[in-house]
């Protein structure tokens, strides 16, 4: 019988605590802090996140902002629009949402954002901060997860971490901070992905495995080693005409039948999914302090 690691409650706790601190702020007569996001065009799953962001925003009492943009829009202008936001003196943080149209290079607008207020954590400049250990706005998924480890205390120094993915936003950072000396880190992680050959022998012999992916319950209980940690970041919209959304979201782990074997599993949704909003909080909090200095 596994243990869940409940990132809803977690990220509620986070939230609260957050909360406090904006009320601080308030009493003390200052302006809250300030998070936007920019989203392009009109994909299902990016307004989905978008609106959860802006609306755990309110809820703590920060500002928030929603630009949103048509997809027609050239990189050109996209650049002038985040220009305005690096420039803006009473906004901390920003974010572009994820993926953007075709027409343009991600590459390109990420990098035009000011590091000072990227926290996403995305840009070159916070990216090798953070690969070095130094203070920086961490990519909110992984920072997440390691929150969560923290905050169940689960103690992963010197086990073997397999994380499965290697995209610059959850796999690769994972796998930097489970490695990176500190409480949680100190595992000795195993970076896979899709050239990986045999992933099922590796996977069989981790103590923690973090799937990010995105193929609904491709982690299956024969690769999961008894007592194992499991966190599952995939999210994959999966149709059913049974569900009045007319799609249910899916992790990337077999949950049914995982659960039995881990001894901590995450569920989805209601695990990494939510941390990943409380962290863009943290990361918007510690930019206003900055701001502020
Ligand atoms: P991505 O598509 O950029 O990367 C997927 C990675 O999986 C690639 O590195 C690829 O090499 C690897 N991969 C593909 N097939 C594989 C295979 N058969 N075996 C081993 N590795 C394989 O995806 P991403 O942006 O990292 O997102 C991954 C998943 O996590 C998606 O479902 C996404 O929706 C979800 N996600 C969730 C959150 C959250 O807050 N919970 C945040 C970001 C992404």
């Amino acid at each position: 019988m596994s243990i869940v690691l409940d990132g809803k409650a977690t990220s509620n706790q986070i939230k609260e605590e957050l909360a406090v601190q904006v009320t601080e702020i308030k009493n003390a007569g200052k302006r809250p802090p300030h998070l936007a996001a920019v989203l392009v065009g009109n994909d299902g799953a990016s307004l989905t996140y978008v609106g959860s962001k802006v609306r755990s925003c309110e809820r703590i009492g920060y500002d928030s902002t929603l630009i949103k943009l048509e997809d027609t829009i050239t990189q050109e202008a996209l650049i002038n629009t985040i220009d305005k936001l690096n420039n803006d003196p009473l906004l901390d943080g920003f974010i572009v949402q994820l993926p953007l149209p075709k027409h343009i290079d991600e590459e390109a607008v990420l990098h035009a954002i000011e590091p000072s207020k990227d926290v996403d954590g995305f840009h070159p400049t916070n990216f090798g901060k953070m690969a070095l250990g130094m203070e920086t706005f961490i990519p909110a998924t992984p920072f997440g997860i390691m929150e969560l480890l923290k905050r169940y205390a689960l103690n992963i120094s010197g086990k073997h971490a397999v994380v499965i993915g290697r995209s610059h936003i959850v796999g690769r950072p994972m796998s930097i901070l489970l490695s990176e000396k500190g409480n949680p880190g100190n595992a000795t992680v195993t970076l896979t992905h899709s050239r990986t050959q045999n992933l099922a022998a590796i996977t069989k012999e981790a103590d923690i495995i973090v799937s990010a992916l995105g193929v609904p319950n491709f982690v299956t209980a024969d690769m999961v080693k008894q007592d194992a940690i499991i966190i599952d970041v995939g999210i994959t919209r999966v149709p059913d005409a049974n569900h009045p959304k007319g799609y249910v979201i899916v992790g990337d782990v077999a949950y049914d039948e995982v659960k039995d074997k881990a001894s901590y599993i995450t569920p989805v949704p209601g695990g990494v999914g939510p941390m990943t909003i409380a962290m863009l909080l943290q990361n918007t909090m510690l930019a206003y302090q900055r701001n502020q200095n």
